[in-house]
């Protein structure tokens, strides 16, 4: 088979170049800035949560993220914590918590002993909380740097700074684009969620697994890094831009956190930033194929969650015409 060509190394173009590698296909990455991740993938919280997912996302996400998981930790299995995921709501919106429950599975329920006993330093805080002890979370920057080392020791080339592979297209049988929301001008199906995120670090609080505080109008969630850092995320805003974070974004995320535990009023805001999310009208990914191109996209919420499967999916698909996937989306 004549080699392939990955554009874009994001989580997306990153997983799929290492399943075409796995399967002994030459690879080549183009990527468009200097470094790997420098979209969306690089602000992601890096949750592994398909379970409390579900509570807006479609069954597939579900089903299928739960797989991930398992191909995160053969991958990383140094680099993927499995200690659950913790949701929690302040007293006045403890009608948010049963609706959370309501439509989601793999739950306990949790009193505030057992509270305690998960996350001490969230002891007192809540009477009531769901645990999903199935769940896990990564740090994004660590499983795409660790990824790309992967990747260039299997042989894959990356050639960095490059937006068109003019001068080199004739080598590849197969292109696939993963471009994540910079292909929005060519598919007027995609639409951009803005997500804006910040990292805070302080010492006066620990916590072992992700948190997500729901509120009616506000949910965010809080992910602890190594060394007392905590990724502090994310608004979701029907929006392309990707600019910085804005005034009122930073208040309702600081807010958020602070209600979460005052220690994070103490804390150092060490970095803002936005990534936006491509997603389509249903909000599920689609691989769509012309010719020899193939585009694999619209990963919403779920990259880190759903791109081992498209990765999978695509990686068959050049292997065997006739295979079927969920995803496909033949124009
Ligand atoms: C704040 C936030 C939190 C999130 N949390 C989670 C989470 O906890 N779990 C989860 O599963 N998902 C999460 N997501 C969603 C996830 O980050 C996205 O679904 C995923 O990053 C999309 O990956 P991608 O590779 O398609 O796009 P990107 O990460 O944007 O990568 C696209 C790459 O293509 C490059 N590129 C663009 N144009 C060109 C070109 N012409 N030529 C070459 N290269 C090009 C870009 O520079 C970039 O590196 C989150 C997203 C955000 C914003």
């Amino acid at each position: 088979m004549k080699p392939v060509l990955v554009k874009g190394a994001g989580v997306v173009g990153l997983v799929t170049a290492y399943e075409l590698a796995r399967r002994g296909i030459e690879v080549d990455v183009i990527e468009r800035s200097e470094r790997i991740g420098a979209g969306a993938s690089w602000f992601a919280g890096g949750m592994l949560a398909p379970w409390c997912e579900r509570e807006s996302a479609d069954e597939k996400v579900e089903r299928i993220g739960a797989t991930a998981i398992e191909w995160w930790k053969a991958m990383l299995p140094d680099k993927v914590a499995q200690e659950g995921t913790l949701v929690v709501a302040a007293a006045r919106d403890t009608r948010e918590l049963d609706r959370f429950a309501a439509r989601t599975t793999g739950h306990n329920w949790l009193d505030a002993d057992q509270i305690a006993q998960l996350e001490p330093d969230l002891a007192g805080r809540f009477s009531r909380a769901l645990y999903f002890p199935r769940e896990a979370h990564l740090d994004p920057r660590e499983a795409l740097s660790s990824l790309r080392d992967t990747l260039m020791a299997m042989g894959v080339r990356f050639h960095f700074g490059l937006t068109t592979d003019a001068a080199v297209s004739h080598r590849f049988g197969w292109h696939i684009d993963c471009t994540g929301h910079a292909r929005l001008p060519n598919d007027p199906a995609l639409r951009g969620v803005r997500g804006e995120m910040l990292y805070l670090r302080t010492g006066d609080i620990q916590l072992s697994r992700p948190v997500r505080l729901l509120h009616p109008r506000h949910p965010i969630y809080v992910v602890p890094r190594r060394q007392g850092v905590f990724m502090v995320g994310a608004t979701m805003i029907e929006s392309d831009l990707s600019g910085p974070i804005t005034a009122r974004s930073l208040m309702e995320l600081l807010n958020a956190a602070y209600a979460l535990h005052p220690a994070f009023g103490e804390a150092q805001i060490t970095e803002t930033g936005t990534g936006v999310r491509p997603a389509y009208p249903d909000n599920l990914p689609r691989i769509t194929r012309s010719g020899s191109n193939f585009c694999v996209n619209g990963l919403y919420r779920h990259g880190f969650l759903l791109s081992p499967t498209l990765a999978h999916d695509v990686t068959e698909r050049l292997l065997n015409p006739d295979h079927q996937s969920e995803f496909h989306d033949e124009p």
